[in-house]
């Protein structure tokens, strides 16, 4: 059993967390991946882009995949700030049934995302669902990754959906894994406004 204290425990503790952070001393946008079956992606990128604005930066938002019904953060951010926010594609895949005009509308998101990565006023840019592109091949990964690592230098970029390739997770700096221990839809409870949309 250990003799020492619980103070110097702590006290060794502190000793190796100031050191980790006397390391860590860059100071540049990050690429922020947010995937897994977990409920959380979408929440953890808009709740991050409201903590950017509230300290007066600037945001922009592409989402990949249109839901039938306006989101709650869609509304709440067109009211409340100046954040452009594209809503990208005609819907789910399996509602559609039209390859072609998927294709044609990830096109269109990826142009949009283009011009965004490429300004430099934009401090965060959030690009929901895009994930969704690559595991459908819709696009390639390549000029993305090409995109991402040529933008400014401030831009912070938080990508979500499910899967990621690999591509994109070996060039990520902060890759989160929602896990899903549970969800409300398994005991029967449906999607409401407000929590999941
Ligand atoms: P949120 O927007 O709530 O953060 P998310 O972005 O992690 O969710 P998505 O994969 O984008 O999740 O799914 C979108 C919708 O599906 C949301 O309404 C979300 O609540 C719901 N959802 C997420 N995970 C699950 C799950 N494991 N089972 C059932 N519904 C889910
Ligand atoms: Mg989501």
């Amino acid at each position: 059993m250990s003799t020492k204290t619980h103070e110097q425990r702590m006290a060794a503790k502190k000793a190796v967390v100031d050191a980790k952070i006397a390391k860590a001393t860059e100071e540049r946008g990050v690429t922020i991946l947010l995937r897994g079956n977990g409920k959380g992606k979408s929440s953890s990128a808009f709740g991050t882009l409201a903590r950017n604005l509230g300290h007066g930066k600037q945001g922009a938002v592409v989402q990949f995949v249109k839901g039938r019904i306006e989101t709650g953060e869609h509304k709440f951010f067109k009211a409340n700030t100046n954040v452009p926010w594209h809503v990208m594609g005609h819907g789910f895949t399996w509602e559609t049934q039209d390859k072609d005009r998927d294709i044609a509308a990830a096109n269109q998101a990826w142009e949009t995302t283009k011009q965004l990565l490429q300004d430099d006023n934009i401090d965060m840019l959030v690009l929901d669902e895009m994930a969704y592109v690559f595991k459908y091949n819709y696009l390639p990964i390549e000029p993305v990754i090409e995109a991402l690592a040529q933008r400014p230098l401030h831009q912070t970029v938080i990508i979500t959906g499910r899967v990621m390739p690999e591509a994109l997770v070996e060039f990520a700096d902060t890759v989160s894994t929602v896990k899903d221990d549970g969800h409300a839809f398994r005991k029967g409870v449906k999607a409401q406004a407000g929590i999941e949309y």
